[in-house]
């Protein structure tokens, strides 16, 4: 990503397969993201008037119309991320997300009323936000930037959209695909731009959603206590994953594997760090290097291999400084670990590396990359130790028979933790809470009920229907 010298409003965007600029990003001015921002705020009150079943009904429409413009958004999102299978999953994922949602909402916006109808009741209403911001980041632009954009239209808010300036090319398709229902068109925008269009976002929004990087996280807070709204904030992790001695370390290894290098290990919820008692270490490190051998990178064909490249050349740059660090201070690589430039396009193998300790980069800050440092743990409780031994609490994984594999969950220091999988959050999220703790977030819930209740705020409409308190109770008894 660079800025065209001729024309500071565009944005040269980079090719992950081949390294090169070969798409331009027009930013918005002020203006625009003003004029965009007043239209949807001006129909939100009809969408929110129109009714829970209207609003189901065109993000049902939605979805279909997702189907009718596929190829297109396909062929875009790929060429953004560099990867095709997941690609395919994304935009399934949001279509089966989408209805899921929807068939869910009805109950979670059911507005609750107690209390006592001799004395005192209540009504809950449910008021939702005018404008929310979503800022979403490159890893999964489409699925994260429509993720919360869901839950807050059938909650009744209106919603503009800024995905990540890295990969903005899938941003066309699906508006294409939005102009077809128009109604949801009205109270939705997907804006194109960078840094500077969210912070502009942020002044003229109710309430802003952001997924990204704990350093970008701090700066929105920072701009939303400015305006005044409420920030929910998705960020970063570090998850662990502990093996125990009772695991199946065949199932253990395949898991973990696949957590590591899913989307090139650029997915918030990658395990990162991997905790193997003393008793079966070697031979889960030899199962974990056995099950390397079989994974292909997408190249030369994009519809094949299990690893895509890395979405940008710094995401590279950074996972290198971080292997280097951490041979420096005498980690050994087993498998992987040289980044292979192939036509621009750069690729890593799956990279395991053993011999490393929380003294290196590796184990203490987030790699996204396909990387798996295993180290040795000498008892269950510095497993534990180690595993919360980080700034991050998003999930973590543990592998092992489910009593004890659930008495170690309970001591994690995370909003996710996953038992004898990874990343199980998907398969119950419309039920299941979960919250990202220390550094991975701030702000609720962005599964399970709660992932539509926090775009609205709650307010209590409630009647006497007795006679009221006497003034005379105010006073004290001997006046
Ligand atoms: P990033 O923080 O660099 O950027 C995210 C978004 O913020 C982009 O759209 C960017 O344009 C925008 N932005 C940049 N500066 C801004 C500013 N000052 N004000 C407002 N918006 C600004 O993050 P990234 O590199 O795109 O994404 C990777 C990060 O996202 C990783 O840390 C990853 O773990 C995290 N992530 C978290 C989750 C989750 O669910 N917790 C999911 C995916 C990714």
């Amino acid at each position: 990503m660079a800025v065209c010298p001729s024309n500071p409003n565009v944005i040269g965007v980079s090719n992950p397969r081949t390294g090169r600029s070969d798409y331009e990003l027009f930013l918005p001015d002020i203006a625009e993201i003003a004029a965009e921002c007043a239209r949807l705020r001006n129909n939100q009150a009809a969408w929110c008037a129109g009714g829970l079943d209207d609003r189901i009904a065109s993000l049902t429409r939605f979805a279909n119309v997702l189907g009718v413009h596929r190829d297109a958004i396909l062929e875009a999102l790929a060429t953004d991320t560099g990867r095709w299978v997941l690609t395919e999953m994304e935009l399934d994922g949001l279509t089966g997300y989408i209805g899921a949602r929807c068939s869910h909402a009805a109950a979670v916006l059911d507005e609750p009323v107690g209390g006592n109808v001799q004395k005192v009741s209540f009504r809950q209403q449910y008021v939702p936000y005018s404008l929310l911001a979503v800022i979403s980041p490159w890893n999964y632009p489409l699925i994260l930037s429509f993720l919360d954009a869901v839950p807050a239209l059938l909650a009744g808010c209106s919603v503009a959209i800024k995905p990540s300036e890295l990969t903005p090319r899938f941003i066309v398709p699906v508006q294409a695909a939005l102009g077809d229902v128009p109604e949801l068109d009205a109270v939705v925008s997907i804006l194109g731009g960078d840094g500077n269009t969210g912070q502009a976002l942020i002044e003229r929004s109710d309430a802003v959603v952001f997924t990204g990087s704990v350093a970008t996280g701090r700066k929105v807070a920072k701009a939303a206590a400015q305006a005044f709204i409420p920030a929910m904030l998705e960020l970063g992790g570090k998850d662990p994953a502990i093996v125990l001695e009772s695991a199946d370390l065949e199932a253990a290894a395949h898991s973990i594997m696949r957590g590591s290098i899913v989307n090139c290990g650029q997915a918030c919820f990658a395990t990162e760090r991997i905790y193997v008692e003393y008793a079966v270490y070697d031979a889960f490190v030899e199962k974990l290097c056995s099950l390397a051998g079989e994974i292909e990178i997408n190249y030369p064909d994009i519809r094949q291999g299990h690893i895509g490249p890395f979405i940008f050349s710094r995401q590279a740059e950074i996972v290198q400084n971080q292997l280097d660090d951490a041979v420096e201070k005498g980690a050994k690589v087993m498998t992987g670990g040289t980044i292979e430039n192939h036509e621009g396009g750069q690729w890593l193998r799956p990279t395991i590396i053993v011999n490393v300790d929380h003294g290196m980069q590796i184990m203490r800050e987030e790699t996204f990359g396909p990387v798996l440092p295993v180290m040795r743990v000498g008892s269950v409780d510095e497993a534990v130790s180690l595993a919360n031994d980080t700034s991050y609490g998003l999930s973590a994984a543990v592998f092992g028979a489910e009593q004890d594999a659930e008495a170690v969950a309970a001591r994690v220091d995370a909003g996710g933790i996953f038992i004898n999988d990874i990343d199980l959050v998907g398969e119950v999220g419309l039920d299941a809470e979960k919250n990202a703790f220390k550094c991975s977030g701030l702000g609720g819930s962005r599964y399970g009920p709660d992932g539509i209740l926090r775009f609205v705020r709650k307010k209590a409409i409630v009647h006497r229907h007795d006679k009221p308190d006497e003034i005379s109770s105010l006073a004290g008894i001997n006046t």
